[in-house]
C-alpha cells in the first residue's frame, strides 16, 4: 500500500509546486499554507484592513478581536496558562533575539550560558553577542553518536553558574527529539531560566509547555504552515517579567512625556509599533485547521513517510546520516560525492531538497562535513514524493560516481 496524503488537497502550493513538476521536500525551510490560510489572508485585505488596539471604529475592532483571539488560540495550542503569556515577534529568530536582549540585565561576568552542539545559528548567534557584551562563558553540552545531548555531561555542566540554559526541541539538521523534561527541571533547580526553541519540534505534534517544564518557548508560523512574518513566544508569566522592554514605540506605552516615559508589561509592552495584523489573524486559521486534524494519523503518517525515506537511504553504498533522525527529516552525505554537486543534480530533476550547511556551521565541522542534503517532510507529502526522489538520486549518483 503506498502512502497518500489526505492532506494534500488543502494545501494549494503543493497541487501548483506538482504542475510545475517540483517535488517539495524541504518542509523544515518553510511549509506550504492550507488554503483556509489564504482565504483567511485575502478575507482580510479585501474586507478593509485597519490597525489593531489603536481605534474604536468597526474595522479596528473587527481586528483587534481577530488578532487577539490568536493569542489566545496559540496560548490553548501550546496549553499555556493564559492568553497572556504569548507574545507575537516576526519570527523564531527575533523571539530569540528579543530573549537575548531582554534578558540581558540579569547577567553579570562569569556567568554561564548552556546550550548544546545542535543548535541552529538563530539559537547560538544571539548568546554568543551576549557572552562577548558581557563577559560571559558559553558552554556548550556535547552529542552523543545519535544526536542527543548527553545527559550525564549535561547534569556535570549545567551547575551553580548556569543562568540560562538555551535548546532547541528538536535539531534541524539531526532530526532528534531532545528528552528536555529531566534537563530542564535540572536547571532550574540550579537557578537558571530556560528557553527551548521550538522551530521545528511545534510542527510535529502539540505540545504541552506546562508540562514541558521551560520558562520560554519560540517557534515560527512559516514552519507550522501558516504565514511568514510572525512568530510566537511564549513566556511563563513570572519569566516574562524578567524581560527588559526591547523596541519602543507606538502601543507599548501606558503614559508618555518628552522626558521619560512609563511602558506596559508584555505582552503588548514587547510588541512596539505595528504588528504583522494579517499574518497573526491568518495563524489563528493555522492553528484552528492544525486542531482538527487527526493529530494521531498525522502522526502516523509522517512516519510512515520517514521510515521509508531511511530504509531507502541506507540502501545506498557509501551513505552517511548525520546522527540517528526519529522524525519528518534526515540529512546525508554520500562518500566521494560533493554535496553540492549532487543538491545542483537533484534540482535539475525537479527535487525541492535544501543542500548545505542548515544554519548549523558549528554543528557540521563537529561531524566532520562541511555541507549535507536534506530530505524534510510535511503532511502533504506523498511516499510518490520519496519515490520520485529516490528515482532523481539514483540517477544523480550514477552521473557523479
Ligand atoms: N531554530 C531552528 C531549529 C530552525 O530550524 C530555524 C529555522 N530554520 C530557526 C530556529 C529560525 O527560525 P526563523 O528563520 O523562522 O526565524
Amino acid at each position: 500500500m503506498t502512502l497518500i496524503s489526505p492532506w494534500r488537497a488543502d494545501f494549494p502550493g503543493m497541487l501548483a509546486l506538482d504542475k510545475e513538476g517540483q517535488t517539495y521536500l524541504d518542509s523544515a525551510a518553510t511549509a506550504q499554507k492550507p488554503q483556509a490560510v489564504l482565504d483567511t489572508l485575502l478575507a482580510y485585505y479585501a474586507g478593509g484592513v485597519a490597525n489593531v488596539h489603536r481605534a474604536q471604529h468597526l474595522p479596528g475592532e473587527r481586528a483587534t478581536r481577530a488578532f487577539e483571539s490568536t493569542r489566545e488560540k496559540a496560548a490553548r495550542w501550546l496549553n499555556a496558562v493564559s492568553a497572556e503569556e504569548i507574545v507575537f515577534t516576526r519570527g523564531a529568530t527575533e523571539s530569540l533575539n528579543l530573549l537575548a536582549y531582554g534578558l540581558e540585565h540579569l547577567f553579570s561576568a562569569g556567568d554561564e550560558i548552556v546550550i548544546s552542539a545542535a543548535e541552529h545559528h538563530a539559537n547560538l548567534l544571539p548568546w554568543q553577542q551576549l557572552a562577548a557584551r558581557k563577559a560571559l562563558k558559553l558552554v556548550v553540552l556535547p552529542l552523543t553518536e545519535q544526536g542527543d545531548i548527553d545527559p550525564q555531561q549535561a547534569a556535570a555542566l549545567i551547575g551553580p553558574r548556569t543562568r540560562l540554559l538555551a535548546v532547541s526541541q528538536l535539531s534541524n539538521v539531526l532530526g532528534r527529539w531532545q528528552s528536555l523534561e529531566p534537563l530542564l527541571l535540572h536547571a532550574r533547580n540550579q537557578g537558571a531560566l530556560t528557553i527551548v526553541d521550538g522551530a521545528q519540534g511545534a510542527v510535529h505534534g502539540r505540545h504541552d509547555l506546562q508540562a514541558l517544564g521551560c520558562d520560554f518557548y519560540v517557534c515560527s508560523s512559516h514552519k507550522l504552515y501558516g504565514p511568514d512574518g510572525v512568530g510566537l513566544l511564549y513566556g511563563r508569566r513570572s519569566a516574562l517579567q524578567c524581560l527588559q522592554h526591547w523596541q519602543f514605540g507606538g502601543e507599548m506605552v501606558q503614559q508618555v512625556d518628552y522626558h521619560q516615559a512609563s511602558l506596559r508589561s508584555a505582552p503588548l509592552g514587547l510588541e512596539a509599533g505595528t504588528p504583522p495584523v494579517s499574518g497573526v489573524i491568518a495563524l489563528g486559521t493555522t492553528l484552528d485547521y492544525l486542531s482538527q486534524l487527526d493529530a494521531a494519523a498525522v502522526a502516523a503518517h509522517e512516519a510512515g513517510l520517514h521510515n521509508i525515506l531511511l530504509q531507502g537511504l541506507h540502501g545506498y553504498d557509501g551513505m552517511r546520516l548525520l546522527g540517528e533522525p526519529q522524525t519528518a527529516l534526515a540529512c546525508f552525505t554520500v562518500e566521494g560525492v560533493h554535496s553540492g554537486d549532487l543538491a545542483h543534480l537533484l534540482t535539475e530533476q525537479g527535487i525541492a531538497v535544501r543542500a548545505g550547511h542548515h544554519c548549523a556551521m558549528p554543528l557540521l565541522k563537529r561531524l566532520g562535513v562541511n555541507g549535507a542534503i536534506r530530505v524534510s517532510l510535511g503532511l502533504y507529502n506523498d511516499q510518490s514524493d520519496l519515490q520520485r526522489f529516490f528515482t532523481a538520486l539514483d540517477k544523480a549518483l550514477e552521473l557523479l560516481q
